[in-house]
């Protein structure tokens, strides 16, 4: 068996630590104030390492790095089948260090290495050959229009793109954001999040050894003022941004002045619909999964779980016991199936939900605690008779925290699914196909899963209605994130 077929090891190895730097044009450096912030380990609450802590001059010296790979690069101007080649040769050298980098994630977030191992780093590489292979496919049309002239359109890259991302999938975010950017030919500055800089960094340094030239991408760790300072700044073109609703907002008046383009991937409060003619089974294992997969911090959490009357009890015994059965403990360990919160402020927020869905008067079926001392694990909880009106039912509590809501019928679990200022995601479990498109038309989501949860694909668009997003991303449709498009009409008289 050679190397790269060989079962991975139960317990995996803790990584070494090789890139805390910021990345400009090419280089590694320290921030210019030489300042520095520490990314912790959430199950022993320890420092794993200082990373460098980019401000405001270094996002001006970023930009400006961006802006000339983007103007002489060469990259937006070099053969479309060299950039592809660039991206899948960047994917080649993910492949080849999985291991490290599913480990590095699991170390900074605290994600189950079975999870790393078997979604986020998969997923990663992935997500960069399918868009590697746009890279050279990106084209415009020709247009009849009226009179004696030739028309058609180009699609060019935007220029310049900042991209925020959160840090519950920090490197398949990484990977969302530049695969589409890169495939148009725009340049990047990127700011990963303050809990989970490293996997992004080990990517940077990937995307050097691959060949992409000095400043396509530039990596800036920090807080939410290094995101704000790349929103403002001037060189900027376009902002794709991942993380809550609530600084979307901020984005979006720091964005006005200069009309920055764009695309946001936002909160949800997901409804997970189970009609009492599903595969029971298959349902409770799916929303088990919808729910409590990467520790409840998914956008997409099915957090809204809407069980028909008739089946409610056998649906509420099951999932007790599929909760309870759920391994917490050593992320390393491969057994492992739920790790700790990604810091102290997402657990403490995570328990405030706790007590006000207890002090609403929902009924704790199972979990609603912490689980030891050290370490941000919180136990899998199960809420039933939840009602539309209570905070567990509207606001997003991105933890593994179920909320059960019976219903009736069908037009009723519509409007309720609806009921949310949410639309990112749903999902339906029933046999009966009318039913389920019934229900795919009619909920207000960017994604509906039927009989699934969860099933991701780079060249699947996902996104979200209302409040839950701007834009969508994967598939060809974000590559309208980086794109502008020209028409150019020629008289031909
Ligand atoms: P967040 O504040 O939206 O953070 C996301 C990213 O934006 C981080 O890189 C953050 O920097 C940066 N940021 C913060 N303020 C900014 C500003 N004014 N301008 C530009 N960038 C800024 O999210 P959070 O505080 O980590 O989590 C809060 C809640 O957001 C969660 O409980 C969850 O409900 C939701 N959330 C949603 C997603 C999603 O996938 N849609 C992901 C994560 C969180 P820092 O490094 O300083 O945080
Ligand atoms: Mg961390």
């Amino acid at each position: 068996m050679s190397a790269a077929t060989a079962a991975p090891p139960r317990k995996a190895a803790v990584p070494k630590i090789r890139q805390t730097k910021l990345l400009i044009g090419g280089e590694w450096c320290d921030a210019a104030s030489g300042k520095t912030f520490a990314t912790m380990n959430p199950v022993t609450e320890e420092k794993i390492a200082d990373v460098a802590y980019a401000g405001e001059a270094d996002v001006d010296r970023a930009v400006k790095a961006a802006r000339k790979a983007f103007e002489s690069g060469p990259w937006h101007t070099m053969d479309a089948r060299d950039r592809g080649r660039l991206m899948n040769r960047l994917a080649d050298l993910i492949e080849q260090n999985q291991e490290e980098l599913a480990a590095l994630e699991t170390l900074d977030n605290g994600k189950p290495i079975r999870d790393s191992r078997a979604a986020d780093i998969p997923l990663v590489i992935d997500c960069l050959r399918y868009y590697a292979g746009w890279a050279d496919k990106i084209s415009g049309q020709t247009i009849p229009i009226r009179g004696d002239y030739f028309c058609y359109t180009r699609r060019e890259p935007t220029g310049v793109a900042g991209q925020i991302i959160p840090w519950n999938f920090p490197a398949l975010m990484t990977a969302w954001k530049w695969g589409p950017a890169l495939a148009a030919g725009c340049t990047i500055v990127m700011k990963p999040a303050e809990q989970t800089p490293l996997s992004c960094l080990r990517l940077g340094e990937l995307a050097m050894e691959a060949g992409i030239p000095a400043g396509v991408i530039n990596i800036l760790p920090g807080f939410g003022d290094t995101g704000a300072a790349i929103v403002k700044h001037r060189g900027v073109d376009k902002i794709a941004f991942t993380g809550s609703t609530e600084t979307a907002q901020f984005i979006m008046r720091d964005a006005a002045p200069s009309l920055k383009r764009l695309t946001f991937e936002l909160g949800g409060k997901s409804p997970n619909i189970v009609f009492a003619d599903c595969d029971l089974d298959a349902a409770v294992a799916g929303s088990e999964f919808g729910l409590f997969f990467n520790q409840g911090q998914c956008c997409c959490a099915g957090s809204r779980v809407f069980v028909e009357e008739k089946i409610h009890a056998k649906f509420v015994e099951q999932i007790v016991s599929r909760a309870q059965a759920r391994k917490l403990g050593d992320p390393f360990d491969s057994e492992t199936t739920q790790g700790p919160q990604v810091d102290r402020d997402q657990f403490d927020k995570i328990m405030r939900y706790i007590e006000s869905g207890k002090n609403a008067g929902a009924e704790c079926l199972t979990g609603g605690q912490r689980v030891g001392d050290r370490g941000f694990f919180v136990a899998p909880t199960v809420f039933d008779r939840v009602t539309d009106d209570m905070e567990i039912a509207q606001d997003e509590i991105f933890g593994p925290v179920m909320s059960i809501l019976p219903f009736k019928n069908l037009d009723e679990v519509v409007q309720r699914a609806n009921t949310t200022c949410y639309g990112l995601a749903a999902a339906v479990w029933t046999r009966d196909v009318a039913k389920a498109h019934h229900i795919a038309n009619s909920v207000r989501a960017g994604t509906v899963w039927i009989n699934c949860y969860d099933v991701f694909d780079a060249a699947a668009p996902f996104g979200g209605f209302k409040m839950s997003g701007m834009g969508r991303e994967l598939g060809e449709a974000a590559l309208a994130n980086y794109t502008e498009l020209k028409t150019v009409t020629m008289n031909l008289k």
